[in-house]
């Protein structure tokens, strides 16, 4: 039996395949090849690389994709999302218009807190309903794995409802859906203060999530007026115990030690990051720990503060975008992410891809299995409308995918 025997699909005549593939990269970048060929066997990758180099398939062996004019990449992960949460909050929008700050829209009874009140009188099943439709749209836009915090509850029971979602949901959906416990979201209204609602979560929501056995990351937000470096540290201490790998939302609005805790907890990942200074930077990268940046935050935030990724890059950290989908940056779209990127932050197309995908995996220590077309990963394709890596941050606004492959199977199209 060859090897090419079993082959089930192929999509030949790629004008920009981009595979993320690390070891591909000289000096940091990757060129793309042209007229590429993409073979797939069994949901697995067997091939990508020029088409000239392509083991010979059979007629009437595979499907064949022809992708003339088309990008072919890696299927997108975004590694940071607030999935579980129920209705919007489109009625900030107004308010935000007329200039008022994030904080006067919380004590209006608008912000986090208004998420909270939603979800906690959301039922499972409607809460799998919403957010079934947020993943829909994701596997339109080219999103193949999806991390999922909970952090809207701030209760057990709505906590553990919200992992449960998640777990369902991976369960019955064509993407994979990873889940992260973020109880330390915010302070809920009936604790006076973080320690006392820190205790709580070691004490009592920790073990029971750790029972659970669905989520496999713990996150905190760790910002003044939210959860002290002291605090994180010790939920996050407290969660490693229990099975969980470390992740934290830093730098938002101020610095706060949070890269230090992080270092210290052996955290996988850091999030946000507009504060962070080149020191912290350079001592991240030495610990391994991704960066991923949420340009969608700032932008629904209607503020000119990105964060800086040219100096990311340049101390050597390595960052992965993600879309921090949430009733504050309502976005399932990873395109509109990688244009933020490079119209905001000054990424290369490249570089954003890079973030959007094998970055993306590594923040969520799956690369390797996925973010990248490798050999023997799992075959998680996007095919882009446009001939170069460049069509797809330059037109922004717009769906630029044309097919999303999960495993091998063809999840649906974006636009006809
Ligand atoms: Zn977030």
């Amino acid at each position: 039996m060859g090897p090419e025997e079993g082959t089930d699909l192929v999509i030949r005549g790629i004008s920009t395949l981009l595979t993320c593939d690390p070891g591909r990269e000289v000096d940091g970048i990757e060129v793309p090849v042209e007229d590429g060929t993409v073979v797939v066997r069994h949901g697995r990758i067997v091939y990508a690389g020029p088409g000239d180099g392509s083991p010979v398939i059979p007629d009437g062996m595979a499907t064949v994709i022809d992708a003339r004019g088309h990008t072919v990449i890696p299927g997108f992960v975004d590694s940071h999302t607030h999935l579980a949460f129920s209705g919007d909050r489109a009625f900030e929008l107004g308010a935000k218009l007329q200039g008022r700050s994030y904080l006067e829209i919380l004590k209006a009874g608008g912000g986090i807190l208004s998420s909270v009140r939603a979800l906690r009188g959301t039922t499972l099943p409607s809460l799998l309903e919403q957010m079934r439709s947020r993943l829909d749209r994701m596997a339109r836009y080219g999103t193949t794995t999806v991390e999922v915090k909970s952090g809207y509850g701030l209760d057990l029971e709505t906590e553990l409802r919200s992992l449960e979602a998640v777990s369902i949901l991976d369960g019955t959906s064509r993407q994979d859906i990873h889940g992260t416990f973020l109880g330390a979201h915010a302070v809920p209204p009936e604790w006076s203060s973080d320690e006392d609602y820190a205790d709580h979560i070691c004490s009592s929501m920790l073990p029971a999530v750790a029972e659970q056995g669905i989520a496999r990351f713990c996150d905190v937000f760790c910002e003044t007026g939210v959860f002290s470096s002291e605090v994180t540290e010790r939920i996050l201490m407290a969660a490693s115990g229990h099975g969980l790998v470390p992740k934290l939302h830093i730098d938002e609005l101020e610095s706060i030690g949070g890269a230090d805790v992080a270092i210290k907890v052996g955290a996988i990942s850091v999030e946000h990051l507009l504060r962070t200074g080149p020191e912290d930077a350079r001592s991240l990268a030495r610990s391994g720990i991704i960066g991923v940046l949420l340009p969608g935050t700032p932008f629904a935030l209607m503020k000119d503060d990105y964060a800086p990724a040219r100096m990311f890059m340049d101390e050597g950290l390595d960052v992965a975008l993600a879309t921090d989908c949430n009733p504050n940056c309502y976005t399932e779209s990873m395109p509109f992410i990688i244009s933020l990127a490079c119209y905001r932050m000054g990424m290369t197309p490249f570089e954003a891809i890079r973030g959007a995908t094998i970055n993306g995996a590594r923040a969520l220590g799956l690369q390797d299995e996925v973010g990248s077309l490798t050999p023997g990963k799992r075959a998680d394709i996007v095919i882009l409308d446009g001939p170069t890596l460049d069509h797809l941050p330059y037109r922004f606004g717009i769906n630029p995918v044309r097919m999303t492959i999960k495993d091998g199977t063809i999840l649906g199209s974006g636009e006809p």
